[in-house]
């Protein structure tokens, strides 16, 4: 008997002989997210003990075909990377949510859109024309792009996924039972979350696999009581201090807005964090909540009244790509993005 959700969930432990069905689906991807799965080494035997993988594309040659003709559930446990950016995205998404009881969105592209969803600053012309009429890296005289049907000479028809103006995360699309986010969830996280099923302790769904806390709670810097900065750098500019908070030293670091658990791994290679692990359980938007935080530090909120308009428009003109930098992850997750899809 293959154990349900509600067995996981009621704390059971998976006997041998009740292998779980699980299986790795893949939207948008750079394929990270597999090369972490790989990572787990060792931890892979104890994965086995419980479970069969039946579908990981990138190391199985099981068709999507054959998942369509599974019943709907068959699958105990699928974990989805990548964000949802063409129809390809949106029918295995789909798919895998009907074929699947437990449904964990693993990553940053599939939790809040990730890097791809960066190009939602945009639209699909633009890029087309990017990519394929204004880049000087592809010879293309008759400016052909990607369609999604063409016919051949013989007639035969031959069909590409439609590629969509934005970008979306996978529970723009489907529901998700499980957030692991991270780009790409560590192995300690990865285990962590194979520890709760394997010893079925899930928590509620809906839950993120990670840390309640910001990452500057685990940080290991010394964090100054009050931080009032002047200038601001990019890490290559500056000599950095490898004891001292990176904000302090005019360092935009993403520590504040971000959870926490990945032990403050580019803190310790004296690298600020980029945000990779998504909001904390406290913030609603992870852009918007940096940017209070930053604003609150810079000189200008202590001499405003002494501060010209262009004082404060360079201090701020030296926080580069602000957009990318603050949303790097979580562009589609947005409110700025919520508020501007309103308006249209
Ligand atoms: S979360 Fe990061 S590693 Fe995973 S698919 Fe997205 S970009 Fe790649
Ligand atoms: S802002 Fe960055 S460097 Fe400073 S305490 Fe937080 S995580 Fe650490
Ligand atoms: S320090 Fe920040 S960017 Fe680096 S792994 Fe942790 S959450 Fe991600």
């Amino acid at each position: 008997m293959v154990p349900v959700l509600s067995d996981l969930q009621k704390g059971e432990r998976v006997k041998m002989a009740d292998k779980l069905k699980l299986a790795i689906a893949r939207g948008a991807t750079c394929s990270g997210c597999d090369v972490e799965i790989v990572d787990i080494n060792e931890k892979i035997l104890d994965v086995i003990k419980i479970a069969d993988i039946v579908y990981a594309a990138v190391i199985m040659d099981t068709k999507l075909k054959e998942v369509e003709k599974w019943d709907d559930g068959y699958i105990d446990i699928t974990f989805h990377h990548g964000a949802i950016r063409d129809s390809e995205n949106e029918h295995i998404a789909k798919l895998f949510r009907k074929k699947s009881k437990i449904l964990i969105s693993f990553g940053s592209c599939s939790c809040y859109g990730g890097i791809p969803g960066l190009a939602n600053v945009t639209n699909k012309d633009e890029i087309f024309k990017e990519s394929y009429m204004d880049t000087p890296s592809t010879v293309n005289p008759d400016f052909v792009v990607p369609l999604p049907e063409w016919k051949d000479e013989t007639g035969h028809k031959l069909t590409l996924p439609r590629f969509y103006d934005e970008v979306f995360s996978l529970d723009d699309i489907v529901t998700v039972d499980y957030y692991l986010p991270g780009c790409p969830p560590l192995v300690t996280q990865i285990n962590q979350a194979l520890d709760a099923i394997i010893s079925g302790k899930l928590p509620p769904k809906g839950s993120v696999l990670a840390s309640e806390k910001a990452l500057c709670d685990e940080c290991p810097r010394e964090k100054p009581k009050k931080i009032n900065i002047e200038r601001i750098y990019r890490p290559h500019e500056i000599e950095l201090n490898p004891d001292k908070c990176l904000l302090e030293q005019g360092i935009i670091c993403l520590g504040p807005a971000t959870r926490a658990g990945c032990d403050a791994k580019c803190i310790r290679a004296n690298m600020p964090c980029r945000g990779c692990l998504g909001a904390t359980a406290a913030a609603i938007d992870q852009g918007g909540s940096i940017l209070s935080a930053i604003t609150s530090i810079l000189a200008i909120s202590d001499k405003e009244t002494q501060l010209s308009e262009e004082d404060i428009e360079k201090l701020v003109g030296q926080i580069k790509d602000p957009l990318g930098t603050f949303y790097r992850f979580s562009m589609p997750k947005s409110l700025l993005r919520k508020v501007e899809k309103e308006k249209k």
